[in-house]
């Protein structure tokens, strides 16, 4: 079997309302869908954001990386990855060429379920079926009321754990970040799980502020409090304050992994299939991570990332980020809902999801 053809869609949408974190605003989001097709006909999907440089993406795919898959065997993901890494080598090691080489892997893995004609989570492991799964919002650009009446939504909707933006005036107010997470904590009661998320805002110093007088806040986790590139002052963060630290939603390959590790920055791991490297990567940084006694939290596509945390003893739970419902109930038919704050995967073959043409079709005419 052979792969005969691919196509690339772009799916975007406006973001209703003032949605803004700490470094950026956000506008529109959406989704690079790539489609395989086999000379059997079969087909196998994977998925990629872009906030950002979509078309670059798309072009990237079908001008280029096509080339290295066109005609190949869907089963030799190995083989693939490592020749679209050495033919991408002087330009793609980050960034935007790895969300194309993600989605091509990711649809890779998705024919090859359907070909054998299994669940992912199982073809992958098989570990279990019924996932965790936590919401996440709470926008910086919020009132406290707002953010709290969001908050308060997620709860009402069964989730048991919730994650909220800090970084106010882009990381200038950690005094009036402190009182939005008390104020939350207060609305919220004791029993509900409160992760933050700094997205890249602070200086170590600042981080160390904010996280020592939350302290007795019973905060879950505290996630990317300084530029994801700074390993050394994210462990100076780790090694001064009793909160876990998370990141890895901007870190690649296993490469990455074994850096976040060895600079002992990190205690729960948050890399994202459709930018870390797909699934053939995603796997080896779970197993590093393992090799630690890390735990893996993947940042946002709860679709896909049910299967790769349902296969490895180490996942901890799934990201449901509110702003990407939308987008995702027009590009997928009957898209898998959380009940009670779990997700369970269904038994269908691949990623099990399906796409819905119509709507695919009126984004790309
Ligand atoms: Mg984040």
């Amino acid at each position: 079997m052979k792969i005969d053809n691919i196509d690339v869609y772009l799916v975007s949408t406006a973001v209703k309302g003032n949605i803004a974190d700490s470094t950026r605003q956000v506008e529109s989001v959406g989704y690079v869908i790539v489609r395989l097709t086999t000379d059997t006909g079969l087909t196998g999907i994977g998925l990629t954001y872009h906030e950002v440089g979509g078309e670059g993406i798309r072009q990237l795919i079908l001008k280029n990386l096509s080339t290295r898959v066109i005609g190949k065997d869907p089963f030799d993901t190995e083989a693939i990855w490592e020749d679209m890494i050495n033919y991408m080598r002087g330009v793609g090691r980050k960034g935007l060429a790895f969300c194309a080489l993600s989605a091509i892997d990711i649809a890779l893995w998705d024919l090859k379920g359907k070909i054998v004609g299994l669940p992912l989570y199982k073809l992958l492991g098989g570990y279990r079926k019924k996932i965790p799964v936590y919401a996440s919002g709470g926008w910086t650009s919020y009132t406290p009321d707002q953010l709290v009446a969001e908050l308060q939504g997620m709860v009402a909707d069964g989730y048991k754990v919730v994650k909220f933006k800090v970084g106010v005036k882009e990381g200038k107010c950690p005094e009036e970040d402190i009182e939005r997470v008390k104020y939350v904590r207060k609305k919220l009661g004791p029993n509900i799980g409160i992760m933050i998320d700094a997205n890249n805002a602070y200086q170590a110093s600042t981080a160390i502020r904010v996280g020592r007088q939350l302290e007795d806040s019973n905060i879950y986790l505290f996630e990317e409090p300084v530029i994801a590139d700074d390993m050394e002052g994210l462990a100076h963060v780790r090694a001064s304050i009793n909160i876990p630290i998370a990141t890895g939603e901007h870190e690649y390959t296993k490469y990455g992994m074994r850096d976040l590790l060895l600079n002992k920055a990190v205690d729960i791991v948050q890399f994202d299939v459709t930018r870390c490297g797909g699934i053939t990567e995603w796997m080896k940084m779970a197993a590093i991570a393992q090799a630690w006694n890390v735990v893996v939290a993947p940042h946002c596509m709860d679709y896909m990332h049910m299967h790769l945390v349902g296969a490895i003893p180490n996942g901890l739970m799934l990201e449901r980020i509110l702003t990407f419902e939308p987008v995702s109930e027009l590009v997928f038919v009957d898209p898998p809902q959380p009940k009670d704050g779990f997700l369970e995967i269904p038994d269908k073959p691949g990623l099990g999801l399906t796409l819905n043409e119509e709507n695919i079709k009126k984004f790309n005419e």
